[in-house]
């Protein structure tokens, strides 16, 4: 009979003991701070992104979070707890706003280049709006940049009024889309009038106004 408990006895008893001391314990655990507007105050509050997590513990130290049980960000200002959805879509409203802003200052400032050496051509327009559907996928009505064109100069637009309406692209656009504007704009360019050092020149004072690099240049104009 002794001999039928002693074993199992034996091999089980330092899993026991380890069994005994590991346990899990639920932690309230702020994971994010951020700013959003709280329905409730009806204004810009700060927020704590908290989580609530289950946590395996040693005796009762916590180790690590095992699975996250629930989590809700909390206004800092009334303390009322929101789902955390809340928050991504303010940020995803936010976002598009922005680059809605972003697309409508791209296609001013791609007019301009296209108008640069005089009126532009049917083609150009053409070219705006073929780099609109590959970086920002929105079609550009041709026949609607052409009617913006109206009033230019046959001599063109001056280059300060070019690199003008470029706007606040330097600081909205990404390098690599930065990139993209210089290709697009080269397209542009060269559907239209102008020599190629007049081109050449254009694209350059381009980059610099949007602070492309040497190496983001030669890959820009390279592609
Ligand atoms: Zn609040």
């Amino acid at each position: 009979m002794g001999d039928r408990y002693c074993l199992s006895d034996v091999t089980s008893f330092p899993r026991m003991q380890v069994m005994f001391r590991l346990s899990s314990t639920s932690r309230i655990r702020t994971t994010g701070r951020g700013s959003f507007r709280c329905p409730y105050c009806a204004d810009q509050r700060a927020y704590e992104h908290k989580k609530t997590e289950r946590w395996l513990a040693f005796y009762s130290i916590p180790l690590f979070p095992t699975t996250t049980l629930g989590e809700r960000i909390e206004c800092g200002s009334c303390r009322r707890a929101y789902p955390v959805a809340l928050i991504g879509r303010a940020t995803d409203q936010r976002n598009r706003r922005q680059e809605i802003g972003t697309v409508v200052q791209w296609r001013c400032a791609m007019i301009a280049v296209a108008c640069a050496f005089g009126p532009p051509k049917q083609c150009q327009a053409e070219a705006i709006g073929s780099g609109m559907v590959r970086h920002w996928r929105q079609r550009a009505d041709v026949g609607e940049i052409m009617a913006d064109c109206r009033g230019v100069p046959t001599s063109g637009m001056a280059l300060e009024e070019v690199l003008g309406r470029l706007g606040n692209l330097p600081q909205s656009l990404r390098p690599s889309d930065k990139e993209h504007f210089l290709q697009s704009a080269r397209e542009v360019v060269r559907a239209g009038e102008g020599g190629e050092k007049q081109q050449r020149d254009l694209l350059d004072a381009i980059a610099a106004r949007l602070g492309i690099s040497e190496d983001g240049m030669r890959r820009a104009l390279a592609a």
